[in-house]
């Protein structure tokens, strides 16, 4: 069932809330591909209701970035919705999320500040604002869908630990579940940004996933050196990719690894051509 506004959701969740169901939240911008398939079929798994919600959110894209671009498939998507058994398609528009400002105006809006160590980092730091606006639509989710699970793709490492914290720290009552990274036969990890590529600008981004594909190699052969790690990386990486980061974190704290050991995060994050990827492994 398609919804798009707020009071609907809400109505029909208490109803499901009296009878005693579970609810479960997958956040999602649409353009809904295989990535987002296995978190809709995990959260089938795992609860009695599943609500999927698809919003573009202008929020945490700066001025620079692809927010107009971004593709819309929402029909497409309902329909996938329907196939894999969700129960609602919350499709809000950004007037009925933030009301009539649309939120983009910074100073009218009640944000939420994820830890500023975690969010001063990967993609935090060429993205300033992003997680702010991250946090803020999922916390505005998860009140609205009373979700008692919600499930975050790997992909989105960072963005699933700023998530994980924002629930720790201000003791919300849901469980996030991680679900992992989908990729192409190839290797390179689905992304609803994949169709910006060009052929030869999707040769080079598969450099992405193969440059981490090696690093799980060397170390699994006992080099845990981040900076040699690093270095065989880099040279993986085809000549056109221009990078962002890549970057070795522990997973559990997100503070930097000189040693790459067990719970690592890999993260890297480089532009083919105009379109920004990110990808990750955790060793
Ligand atoms: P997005 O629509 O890009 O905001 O993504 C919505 C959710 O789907 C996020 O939790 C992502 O981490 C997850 N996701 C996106 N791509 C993939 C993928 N290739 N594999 C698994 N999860 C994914």
């Amino acid at each position: 069932m398609l919804l798009n506004n707020i009071k609907d959701v809400k109505t029909i969740i208490q109803q499901w809330k009296k009878e005693g169901l579970t609810i479960g939240l997958v956040p999602t911008m649409g353009a809904l591909h295989i990535g987002h398939a296995s978190l809709i079929k995990k959260a089938k798994e795992t609860c009695d209701r599943v609500v999927v919600s698809v919003f573009v959110n202008p929020i945490q894209f700066g001025p620079n970035e692809d927010f107009q671009k971004y593709p819309r498939t929402l029909k497409k998507d309902e329909e996938l919705c329907n196939e894999l058994g969700a129960d609602i398609v919350f499709a809000p528009s950004a007037i009925e999320m933030y009301g009539e400002n649309t939120g983009l105006c910074n100073n009218e809006l009640t944000f939420v500040c994820p830890a500023y160590n975690i969010v001063d980092a990967l993609c935090g730091k060429s993205r300033p604002g992003h997680f702010d606006g991250v946090a803020t639509v999922v916390l505005k989710l998860f009140n609205i869908s009373k979700a008692d699970y919600a499930f975050f793709g790997q992909k989105d490492a960072q963005q699933l630990f700023i998530i994980k914290k924002m629930v720790k720290d201000l003791n919300l009552d849901i469980k996030i579940i991680s679900c992992p990274i989908v990729r192409e036969h190839d290797g390179l990890a689905v992304s609803s940004r994949n169709i910006y590529l060009s052929e030869s600008e999707r040769e080079q981004a598969l450099t992405i996933s193969k440059a981490l594909f090696h690093i799980k190699e060397l170390y699994s052969k006992g080099i845990k050196d981040t900076s040699v790690l690093f270095d065989s990386a880099i040279s993986i990486l085809d000549k056109n990719i221009e990078l962002d980061y890549l970057e070795f974190r522990d997973f559990s704290t997100f503070e930097k690894a000189q040693m790459a050991q067990e719970n690592t995060l890999v993260a890297i994050a480089a532009k083919a051509g105009k379109t920004r990827l990110i990808d990750n492994i955790i060793l």
